[in-house]
Parts: C-alpha cells; sequence; structure tokens
C-alpha cells in the first residue's frame, strides 16, 4: 500500500489550508460537510492524524472516529427527521476511494429517497444552512 500523502485535500481541510464547513470537532476527530451530497446532510468523519484508510488505521484512531460517527449519525436523524443513516467507507482505489485520509461517509436517509448520484458538486448555501441544522442538533 503506498505511503501517506501530506499533501492530500483532507490533510489540507485539517491544516486550515483549503476551506471547510465545519460541523464538529474534538481532539481527535472532525466532521465536515461533503461538497458533492449524495443526500441532504451528507458530511464525513476524519480522525485528526494520518491514516489512509482502514487498512493502515490504529486501534486508537478507529475508536475516536466511530464514536463521532455514532454521534453525527444521531445527529442527523434529529437534523432531517431521517428515517435512517447510510454510512460508507471506501479503502484505495480499487475499493472506491478518492482521498486518501481515512474517512466515513455519513448520510441521513428517507423512506423511499434514492441516494443522488456520486460527483455533483452541491449548492454551496444549501450545504451552509444543512451545516446548520446539524451544529443545531448537537447542541
Ligand atoms: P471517497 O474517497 O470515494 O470516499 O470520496 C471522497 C469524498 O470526498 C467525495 O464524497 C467527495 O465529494 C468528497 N470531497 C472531495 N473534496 C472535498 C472537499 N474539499 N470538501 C468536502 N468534501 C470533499
Amino acid at each position: 500500500m503506498a505511503a501517506y500523502d501530506p499533501e492530500n485535500i483532507f490533510a489540507k481541510i485539517l491544516r486550515g489550508e483549503i476551506p471547510s464547513t465545519r460541523v464538529y470537532e474534538d481532539d481527535d476527530s472532525l466532521a465536515f460537510m461533503d461538497i458533492m451530497p449524495r443526500s441532504d446532510g451528507h458530511l464525513l468523519v476524519i480522525p485528526k492524524t494520518p491514516c489512509r484508510n482502514l487498512l493502515d488505521a490504529t486501534p486508537a484512531q478507529l475508536t475516536a472516529v466511530m464514536a463521532t460517527v455514532q454521534k453525527l449519525a444521531n445527529a442527523v436523524v434529529r437534523a432531517f427527521d431521517a428515517d435512517g443513516v447510510t454510512v460508507q467507507q471506501f479503502n484505495e482505489a480499487a475499493g472506491g476511494q478518492e482521498v486518501f485520509h481515512l474517512h466515513f461517509h455519513v448520510l441521513p436517509r428517507h423512506e423511499g429517497v434514492s441516494m443522488r448520484p456520486p460527483g455533483q458538486m452541491g449548492d454551496f448555501d444549501q450545504i451552509a444552512e444543512h451545516a446548520e441544522r446539524i451544529k443545531a442538533a448537537l447542541a
């Protein structure tokens, strides 16, 4: 497996070198909105320390991130009155991974509503409004 690349886009988000719409952070993890949301409220949870994906993460990194995934999954249910939550996580290019810093997708879901296709840029104002709803649900 390739080495961790500190110039990946999520590492730049962690360092504040490129903007993101943050909804939650603690000492070990960060949650921010996906810019190509496949459902309203689609967000990503990452560890603050470097690892490519599930294959090289330490148990401590996984523990920290999964606690935040659960916190945010419950928050999006409250924020969007969701019927369920989809959590996705991809490993290496062959596994569908595009950004090589471990991340979990958290997507609120509603009965009978399909996820949108990947790769469609979201509306910035709408994403910002969804982020505010999630932050309110966490408060
Ligand atoms: P994957 O590695 O396949 O899990 O996909 C990476 C995800 O990161 C996709 O859902 C992208 O929409 C998302 N993404 C890429 N760049 C950014 C960014 N700058 N801010 C937020 N999300 C991003």
